[in-house]
């Protein structure tokens, strides 16, 4: 029997409704403040602005404030630098992201890491990494929060659930498996080193890939009945395929996202409700 397609899309807009609503209570709440998110975009590199642009446009759509930073692609450290300083004291702004990779005479990792932890709606400065790994209260990853989500609404149980995630990336990977953890599934991490990845996979009630690389998850991989998240963006032919050989995995899986129109618009989703989350921190001074 062919899967339950997961419908990413729908299950974004619904998150992106309930965050209007929130907004809209909040502002009202709030002598007329609506919560800001604050981009910073370094260089010119198409992707990026692209990415950037659809993140201020999904914040004027739930009603928040949207203010972008662009800066030159030679930019000195020490303005970047000083204008994330800037931000951390700014009140009108709640949550802080700074679009990566930036050029290569910046460092991304150490540029992250000066944003305030309160602010850190990409839950990806040591201080989240560091919440997220002792289980305590903060800001998580936007795209392993919506992979939980996805989850939740198709009825993947994560309770004792094997789980298997291919990807150690500090974005992904590495969150990923800390949140399905929390979740009390029983995770194991994959990467380029793994022996046996097949093997490996088959043992997954849920698996999840996020590897970067065109339909590497063959049917053959995937245990009949399992959950598949295909977090891979590649470019194959002209268009977008995922990580996973949808066609084929589709007959043996219970559910499965697509590629597009599955992980892909969770992003957005869940950066809108971390900025949300972040002005409600300030608004009570303090997380
Ligand atoms: P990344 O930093 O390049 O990490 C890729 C991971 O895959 C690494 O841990 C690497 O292992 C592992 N890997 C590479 N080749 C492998 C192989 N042959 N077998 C097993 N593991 C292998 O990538 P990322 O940032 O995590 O992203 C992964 C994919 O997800 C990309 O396609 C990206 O575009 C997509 N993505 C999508 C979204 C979204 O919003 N939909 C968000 C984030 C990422 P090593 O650590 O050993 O090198």
């Amino acid at each position: 029997m062919s899967a339950q397609v997961i419908d990413g899309k729908a299950i974004a807009a619904r998150v992106r409704a309930d965050v209007a609503g929130d907004v809209e209570r909040f502002t009202a709440e709030n002598g007329g403040a609506r919560p800001g998110l604050a981009t910073i975009l370094v260089g010119d590199d198409p992707a990026s602005a692209m990415y950037v642009g659809g993140k201020q446009k999904a914040c004027k759509e739930v009603g928040m404030e949207g203010f972008n930073y662009p800066l030159a692609g030679d930019v000195p450290r020490e303005e970047v630098v000083e204008l994330i300083e800037r931000l951390n004291d700014d009140p009108a702004v709640s949550g802080i992201l700074c679009q990566l990779p930036v050029p290569p005479h910046l460092d991304g990792v150490e540029l992250t890491s000066l944003i305030d932890a309160s602010k850190d709606v990409d839950g990806l400065t040591p201080v989240s990494a560091g919440l997220l790994a002792l289980g305590r209260d903060g800001l998580r990853p936007c795209t392993p929060s919506g992979v939980i989500e996805l989850l939740a609404a198709a009825g993947a149980g994560l309770e004792g659930a094997e789980a298997v995630v291919i990807g150690r990336s500090n974005l992904f990977g590495k969150p990923m498996a800390q949140l399905l953890l929390g979740a009390n599934a029983t995770v194991t991490t994959c990467h380029s080193r793994t022996r046996d990845l097949a093997e490996v996979s088959r043992r997954a009630d849920v698996l999840i890939a996020a590897v970067g690389r065109a339909q590497m998850v063959k049917a053959d991989w995937v245990k009949p009945g399992a959950t598949v998240i295909d977090v891979g963006m590649n470019r194959a032919d002209g268009r977008l395929v995922g990580d996973v050989d949808f066609a084929a995995v589709k007959e043996v899986a219970r559910a499965i996202t697509p590629v597009p129109g599955g992980v892909g618009p969770m992003t957005i989703a869940f950066l809108l409700r971390n900025t949300l989350k972040a002005a409600r921190w300030q608004r009570a001074g303090g997380r």
